[in-house]
């Protein structure tokens, strides 16, 4: 069986960590290769682990910056830097980029921001830019080889978020496929989100603040919030945490999670890999 990899690019809350980078989380599936979201400098971590050129496409969780905003720098990387060694997409092809619906007027009002709006800008041109329909599935594969195993599939459930915010399931295409990854983004504790993360392999969930907000939870959580939340779902394997501010020592946000689920927990860094399923 093919295995799931994922690579972790960027995990800070908001502002990069030093050395570190916003949301971006590479996934490695046979010949296909994917970014979700694609945060502030993200771009230099994920240069280190595969030329962006070979990627198959790009998810999209929210429109905030801290998971947009080096989409800036790659549209510029693409359009105007040199040809990397191992390319292996022709320069003419488009890069795939899936966004939330409204995300085509955000990139529009970005590219009007950086570059002027009097003219009809051609500042996204190397990207084939679709938003994706929430309620749909969104199949990706590579182009490049013709094995139909290299397919991975996308669905997605409404964030509690202080704008619409997308978790994203990630699984081989199938009936009750394995491995399945599920990618929180960015949340306050919701019930759409724990039935959504229900028998993850692994789960991704945000564990950006110290207190939980209150008196009503808003749009981000705890890592005690995010083990509550992968208990209440049940059948998670594993729980990631990722999206923090770095100022709390990992040990003892895992120990906060620890006292709410019993499976292994794993605070993200850049570069870390996880085989989906295996360990
Ligand atoms: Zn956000
Ligand atoms: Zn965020």
């Amino acid at each position: 069986m093919t295995d799931l990899q994922l690579t972790v690019i960027g995990c800070s809350a908001a502002m990069p960590r030093p050395g570190g980078a916003c949301s971006s989380y590479l996934l490695t599936y046979g010949a296909v290769h994917v970014l979700m979201d694609c945060g502030p400098d993200s771009l230099a971590i994920l240069r280190g682990q595969i030329n962006p050129r070979n990627l198959d496409a790009i998810v999209i969780s929210h429109l905030h910056a801290d998971h947009t905003l080096d989409l800036v720098p790659l549209a510029y990387g693409l359009k105007y830097g040199p040809p990397e060694g191992d390319e292996r997409k022709a320069r003419s092809e488009r890069l795939a980029l899936f966004v939330p619906p409204g995300g085509t007027a955000f990139l529009k009002g970005l590219a009007g921001a950086l570059e002027g709006s009097g003219h009809e800008s051609d500042f996204w041109a190397p990207f084939a830019i679709a938003e994706y329909d929430p309620e749909g599935t969104l199949v990706v594969g590579s182009d490049t080889n013709a094995a139909p195993a290299d397919y991975l599939t996308f669905r997605f459930a409404p964030t509690k978020h202080y704008i619409p915010c997308q978790a994203i399931k990630i699984t081989p295409p199938g009936d009750n496929p394995r491995p399945v990854l599920v990618y929180g983004a960015d949340s306050a504790p919701v019930e759409s989100l724990t039935a959504f993360a229900r028998g993850a392999d692994l789960l991704i969930l945000e564990a950006t603040l110290d207190t939980p907000e209150t008196p009503v939870p808003v749009g981000h959580m705890t890592p005690r919030q995010a083990a509550t939340l992968a208990t209440d779902a049940g059948g998670v394997k594993r729980l990631l945490l990722s999206h923090y501010w770095g100022h709390v020592p990992p040990e003892t946000m895992i120990a906060e999670a620890r006292a709410a689920f019993d499976g292994p927990i794993s605070v993200a860094t850049e570069r870390a890999t996880y085989i989906v399923g295996k360990e």
